[in-house]
């Protein structure tokens, strides 16, 4: 493994640096406390070319390599959470699939203006009863002619009051399980296609949650992505790209709970001396730099796997399992190393601590990702 970053690497991650620090700091406390959906500072970064980075340039992305792309979206993460949420949701789950199983009328249609974000999509996968269990889908399409006839519901989509289109996994045929599920691209104008109100939430308070309720709604069948009965498939494909976002999304989080706590252990004194004189402190500050590397190696390993074509899926649920426990335990390690004041939202890291956490728990939870890879490793 050459552990050098490219030229091209190191551009897409000082482009996001400092895209980061100069609009995304800035903010993500005041959105976090306000819940307001950043769509300005969203669509600038799809001017950017942030929101297609593994995109082709040919269909309006920016062409470039997973590490890339996991460079990227640690730095947005590192300045605002909930904005690296919406980014992965954007590049993986949204543009990925439509790169690899979208007929050229969906690209033009729907992964060239989704890649310059002028396109908002989401990912319906989970339901009330399919969260886990994500092969128990509910929302049935009725093949009539040409369209299907969907009906359902779907809960905790992220971008699901904002979106213009959803990748919306469905039921088409009850007599199978797996095989009985395909993926078709809903546009949310469609009669009959409404969202609940955004969900209270811990964290990434700024990124947009909601049901997605489906009545009678006419999809095309053109709308279809993949073959008839290959959703299942293509939901297991997008997630394991989807990973390795949500896997740098914790390493942003773990990152910047650590930069925090260096700073406050050299600058906060108690019995006369700074408290990173304390090996207490110090030995805090050593794991948290130790585990971080040990999830930034994990992450550039599924990214160098994916990029070689290899099978990657082990990789990447233990990159995002590893990312993920790192960043919930940095930001409570780095909460103790601020003491009262870590509690208080006058110091970023009560917010680091409340984002950490869904990490452990979206695009498969720590114990589904531990499921995945020992079935890699029993079998
Ligand atoms: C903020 C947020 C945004 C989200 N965005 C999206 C989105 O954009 N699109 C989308 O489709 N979904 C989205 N989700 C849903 C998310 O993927 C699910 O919440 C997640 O997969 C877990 O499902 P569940 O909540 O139903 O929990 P459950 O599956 O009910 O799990 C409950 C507990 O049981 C454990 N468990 C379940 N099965 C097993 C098992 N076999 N072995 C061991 N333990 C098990 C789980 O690990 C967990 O601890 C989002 C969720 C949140 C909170």
């Amino acid at each position: 493994m050459d552990f050098e970053l490219t030229d091209e690497q190191r551009m897409i991650r000082d482009m996001a640096r400092e895209f980061a620090s100069e609009v995304l700091a800035p903010q993500a406390a005041l959105i976090d406390e306000t819940e307001e959906y950043p769509f300005e500072t969203l669509k600038q970064m799809g001017e950017l070319g942030l929101m297609g980075i593994d995109v082709p340039e040919e269909y309006g992305g920016i062409g470039a390599d997973t590490i890339s792309y996991v460079l990227a979206v640690e730095e947005v993460s590192k300045a605002c959470a909930a904005t690296g949420a919406i980014m992965s949701v954007q590049n993986s789950l949204v543009c990925y699939g439509l790169v690899h199983y979208g007929t050229e009328e969906q690209k033009e249609k729907y992964l060239r203006p989704a890649a310059s974000f002028e396109k908002i999509g989401a990912f319906g996968l989970s339901e009330p009863q399919a969260g886990s269990d994500a092969a128990n889908q509910r929302t049935m399409a009725l093949r009539q002619g040409d369209e299907y006839i969907v009906n359902g519901s779907k809960n905790f989509i992220t971008n699901g009051g904002v979106a213009d289109f959803v990748v919306l996994f469905v039921r088409t045929d009850p007599t199978q399980r797996h095989k009985g599920i395909s993926c078709l691209l809903v546009d949310t104008d469609t009669p009959g296609f409404s969202h609940g109100k955004p969900e209270k939430k811990l964290g990434i308070r700024a990124s947009n949650t909601t049901t997605l309720t489906l009545e009678d709604c006419h999809i095309p069948v053109a709308n279809r992505l993949g073959e008839e009965g290959e959703g299942f498939k293509i939901a297991m494909d997008v997630l394991d790209a989807g990973r390795i976002g949500i896997g740098a999304q914790a390493l942003g989080i773990a990152q910047a709970a650590f930069e925090a706590s260096v700073k406050y252990a050299q600058e906060r004194e108690q019995f006369g001396q700074p408290i990173s004189r304390f090996q207490a402190i110090q030995w805090m500050i050593a794991d948290m730099a130790t585990r971080i590397e040990a999830a930034r190696l994990l992450l550039f390993q599924a990214a160098l796997k994916k990029d070689r074509g290899e099978r990657y899926t082990r990789e990447a649920a233990m990159a995002k399992l590893y990312a993920s426990e790192t960043a919930m335990w940095a930001a409570t390690k780095a909460i103790q190393v601020h003491g009262g004041y870590g509690y208080m939202k006058e110091y970023p890291v009560e917010r680091y601590f409340r984002d950490a956490k869904i990490t452990e728990i979206y695009e498969g939870t720590s114990e589904v990702q531990r499921l995945v890879i020992a079935h890699h490793e029993l079998k």
